[in-house]
Order: C-alpha cells, then structure tokens, then sequence
C-alpha cells in the first residue's frame, strides 16, 4: 500500500466541542443533500442558521486540513443525486484521489445482535488511544426504510462519537445496493484524504451487504456468538470464507466457556476453507467488546495481516482488483441504466416480453431487437 499525499495535521474545527451530538440518517435520494450535516458531530451554529456555499477548492482544502464539519459536508455531496452535486462531487473526488489509500480499511460484518456497534466502538476507542485517526462508515441498503438507524441510534457508539479523533457516518439512504456500495467507496477516499488512517466499515446482515463491503476493505472481521445457529450467522452461507479473521464475540461471565468451545468448532472447520486472503491463516479469536478483553489481540493480528499482506503484494493486488471490479460494476451499473431510460427500449420491450412469455421469439432473438434497435438510435442521436 502506497500513502500517496501527505497526511496532514489534525485541526479541530470550529464547530467541534463536547455538546450534544448531532445524528442524521443520510440523505435521500433526490435530496438536494446541501442542507443535511449527515454526520455525527457537534453543531453549534444557531438552529437554522445556512451554510456558505462551498466551491470544489473550498471542499478539497477543508477536507485536507482536517475540518470534519467540511468533511461530513463532502460526504453530504456525495450522498446527492442531485446532478448539479454530482458534477462538483466528481471534481473534488478527482482532486482528493491522489491524497486517499492510506488507511487500513477494515469491514465488520456478523447478525444484528452479534455486536457490531459495541465492536466498532471498544476497537474505535482503543486505536484513538494510540493515535490513530479512525473513521466508521457503514453499508447499510435497508437503510432507506430503516433511516439509516444502523449508525444512526444515539445510543450507539456514544464514546467513539464523542472522541475528537473520531468520525462516524451513517450509512447513506436510499437507492440500490449498488448506489450505498459507490457513495460508501467514495466516503472511504475522502476519508482518508482528510488523514483517517483507519476505516472501519460496518454491515448489517442482510443479504448482499457483507459482499458488499468485503470488495471494499482490505482486511474483514466476522464477528459470531453462541447460540445464535450456523445458518443465521452466514457459517453455511459461505460469509466465513470471505473473513480475515473471526471472532467470537461475548466472551464474558459464564458465556466464556462457551465462546472458547465455538471458537474451537470454528477453527477447525475453517481447516476445510481455502483462505480468503492468500497466505493468510484466518485466525479465530474471541473477545468481549463490552469488557474490552481480547480487542488488542485483534488489532494486532489486523496489523499483521496487513504487513504479512503487503510483503506478498497480495495487499496492492486485492486493492487492485477491487478498484477494477468497482469500474466494472459502475460501468454495467450504468449501461443498463441507460438502456432502461432509452424511450425506443421502453416502448419496445413490453412488447417482446410479451412474446418471449408467448414463446414466439427466442430469448437471443429479442436480446438482439433490443440491442439493436438502443444502437441505432444511439447511433441516430450521435450523429
Ligand atoms: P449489533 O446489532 O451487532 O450492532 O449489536 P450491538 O452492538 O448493538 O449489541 C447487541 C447487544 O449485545 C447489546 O445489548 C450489547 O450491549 C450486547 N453486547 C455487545 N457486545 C457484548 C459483549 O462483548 N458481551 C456481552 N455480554 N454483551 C455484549
């Protein structure tokens, strides 16, 4: 892994203190995103006071000097599917791309329950102790529906909120999986533009989530608990071979004997796995995220991971191949986007669905209409 900008010192802003914190669910889609902090941090200014607009040099020299409430505003950007955001958004990316890939990028997945958020704040705080800088994100796609509560709860995280070495975010709002995955992505960089080196990405359990956030982390942690059942806790459901490292959390008072005996079963099942890093034995530890016991071991096996990692260059190539599988899934993400919009596509394709379920035309013959007939209008249009 290369640092390629130079980290900067860190400032604290001026809206910065130990007043109330401020949680907002991210921003929906649609939103004009510029009037929504979208970030946990502390407000002073006066209840509806406006914020200055911002140019793309104000949002890159905030960002790089460390000014968290022009980072969250970044983000905030970001989140916008408002075109005229999504223009400067790419500009202030562009600009900021040269100074991100710093940090360690660590993903946090397991059920709702296992412990996440006690997980991410025990290790948040223990890494702000060391001086680390350390930055929680989370990928959360139900949030549109749930207002991005993941990290949103007050309640949660309320001592890493608190830490000024600290930035947490919650997950963005609405739109698809995709859409979460790319503003979650973009976060991280902007992120470790502003001198995080540590990021710390969580997910709720639900469907493609975990996947999600592996392709954008360099080392990945499931968390697991007794009790919970195999199935629940994705062992069967193939979750297992995507982590760097397992750990069995709740490993206190009388629970103790019990994490030692499923982190024992879960070793020796992962005997059976290919790594998911190459290289890399997953360990299988546990720990107590309320009590802080076994969080240190942790860390230290996240730290030699990553050296072991960069030694082998698997760490550069893994950070490669998700950069490429980024562009790819972007690239078809849009494409077919494009093809939805097409009004000739949109009055063509009922109309050959009709016929597909009719059996009166092969499926490779209606794909070829339609590409066809998305040509030649492309083709009438660019000319
Ligand atoms: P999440 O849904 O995965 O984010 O889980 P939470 O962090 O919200 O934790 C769920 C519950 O488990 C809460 O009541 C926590 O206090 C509790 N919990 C989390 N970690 C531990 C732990 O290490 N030991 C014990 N005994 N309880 C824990």
């Amino acid at each position: 892994m290369k640092s390629k900008g130079r980290t900067p010192e860190w400032v604290p802003s001026k809206g910065e203190g130990t007043f109330a914190t401020v949680v907002r669910s991210g921003v929906e889609g649609g939103h004009d995103g510029m009037t929504d902090g979208s970030s946990v941090h502390h407000d002073h200014r006066p209840h509806g006071a406006r914020r200055r607009a911002l140019n793309v040099d104000d949002y890159v020299a905030g960002v790089r000097s460390g000014d968290r409430v022009i980072l969250g505003r970044t983000i905030t950007l970001i989140e916008s599917n408002a075109p005229a955001h999504v223009t400067i958004a790419k500009q202030v990316l562009t600009q900021l791309l040269s100074f991100a890939g710093g940090s360690l990028r660590v993903g946090i997945t397991g059920v709702p329950g296992a412990g996440k958020s006690t997980f991410v704040e025990a290790l948040g705080c223990h890494l702000t102790a060391s001086n680390h800088r350390v930055a929680v994100l989370a990928v959360d796609p139900s949030s549109s529906v749930t207002q991005g509560s993941v990290l949103g709860d007050k309640t949660r995280m309320e001592r890493l909120a608190r830490d000024p070495r600290c930035f947490i975010r919650p997950s963005p709002s609405g739109g698809t999986l995709g859409g979460v995955t790319r503003k979650t992505r973009e976060s991280m960089l902007v992120c470790e533009a502003a001198g995080y080196d540590v990021i710390l990405v969580e997910t709720i359990g639900v469907g493609q989530s975990e996947i999600a956030v592996r392709s954008m982390v360099d080392f990945f942690l499931l968390l697991l608990i007794t009790g919970a059942g195999d199935e629940l806790q994705g062992i069967k459901k193939g979750v297992m071979e995507l982590a760097d490292a397992v750990v069995i959390n709740k490993a206190d008072g009388e629970n103790r004997v019990r994490a030692e005996a499923l982190r024992a079963d879960t070793a020796r099942a992962l005997h059976y796995f290919v790594p998911a890093t190459e290289g890399w034995t997953t360990p299988v530890m546990t720990c107590s995220a309320l009590e802080g016991d076994g969080i240190g071991a942790i860390w230290a096996a996240a730290e030699e991971f990553r050296s072991l990692a960069s030694q082998r260059g698997v760490f550069e190539q893994r950070r490669h191949s998700q950069m490429l599988d980024w562009m790819r899934s972007m690239l078809d993400e849009r494409l077919r986007a494009r093809f939805a919009a097409d009004p000739e596509i949109q009055q063509l394709l009922p109309g050959i669905e009709r016929a597909v379920r009719a059996g009166s035309i092969t499926v490779a013959g209606a794909v070829d209409t339609l590409i066809a007939a998305f040509e030649r209008r492309h083709e009438r249009t660019s000319s």
